[in-house]
């Protein structure tokens, strides 16, 4: 059974966002070509790079512009203004900032995201995210089994998800597994029924949706991000919150495969 109630797409990207170049208004075009009638900006705010810039935009020319793409779009498509904060636990300092950040704007919707796990070398911790060219010979090699690497991501995603109450939806909790080698077999929840669980549980207790991610459908495992599985192990453990984005980094991608999307029932955008 098909979705079709779905008509808003809170998970995209812009050029305020370092990985992607689409203009905002391509993307609201996008959207209304695909016929929806929301669409939310979601720009990466990542704030465990170690390097300057890396990953951030500038809030007040965000606002700034998307205020005004909004304007032009009034009517037409309702234009949300929201952030991707990508998160690390277990550092004060970020956290502060974070929240500050999460705090002193007016944004629409805040999606919590774990894009870096930790790795130790030569005796040192840092964080590295196997999306990035740079890092992701470094974050696969250093664990010797998919399972051992998903474990470390569950764990992570479970200590932001944790300490951090600055967001609305816990982003694709399993985003590691789409830039894993293909020469590997994927993870099963059942490996990870526990951590996962807990992972869902959690959310449910402090209030905050858990998002079904289509950017896997097309990059990665072919599989949403969580898989249905998960979304359906959710619903089971009595969530009720979904939040639902392509995380579109280009027109062609807004709002990709939610046609093909399970009638989740209960679930809402945004
Ligand atoms: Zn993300
Ligand atoms: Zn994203």
């Amino acid at each position: 059974m098909g979705n079709s109630r779905l008509t808003g797409d809170f998970h995209t990207h812009c050029r305020f966002s370092t990985d992607s170049d689409a203009a905002p208004e391509a993307m609201c075009e996008a959207a209304i070509a695909r016929g929806l009638t929301e669409i939310c900006f979601t720009d990466h705010q990542d704030l465990g790079f170690a390097e300057p810039g890396w990953f951030r935009f500038d809030p007040d020319a965000y606002f700034k512009e998307l205020e005004a793409v909004k304007r032009a779009y009034a009517g037409r498509l309702k234009v949300h203004i929201g952030v991707e904060l990508g998160l690390v636990p277990d550092d004060p300092r970020l956290a502060r900032e974070a929240e500050a950040l999460a705090r002193d704007y007016p944004w629409e919707f805040i999606i919590g995201s774990t894009h870096l796990i930790p790795v130790w070398i030569g005796g040192r911790k840092y964080y590295a995210d196997p999306a990035d060219p740079r890092d992701s010979a470094r974050s696969w090699r250093h664990f010797p089994s998919v399972r051992a690497l998903m474990t470390v991501y569950f764990e992570t995603v479970l200590k932001n998800l944790e300490q951090f109450d600055c967001f609305h939806t816990l982003g694709h909790i399993d985003y590691m597994c789409r830039y894993q080698p293909g020469t590997l077999q994927p993870y099963r929840y059942e490996e990870h029924a526990e951590q996962i669980d807990r992972i869902l549980r959690t959310a449910i207790a402090k209030g905050v949706a858990v998002e079904v991610n289509t950017g896997g459908l097309y990059k990665g495992t072919g599989n949403t991000n969580p898989e249905e599985r998960i979304i359906r192990r959710y619903l089971e453990l009595g969530g009720k919150r979904l939040s639902y984005g392509s995380d579109a980094h280009r027109p062609e991608h807004v709002g990709y495969g939610f046609e093909r999307l399970p009638d989740y029932g209960r679930s809402r955008s945004g």
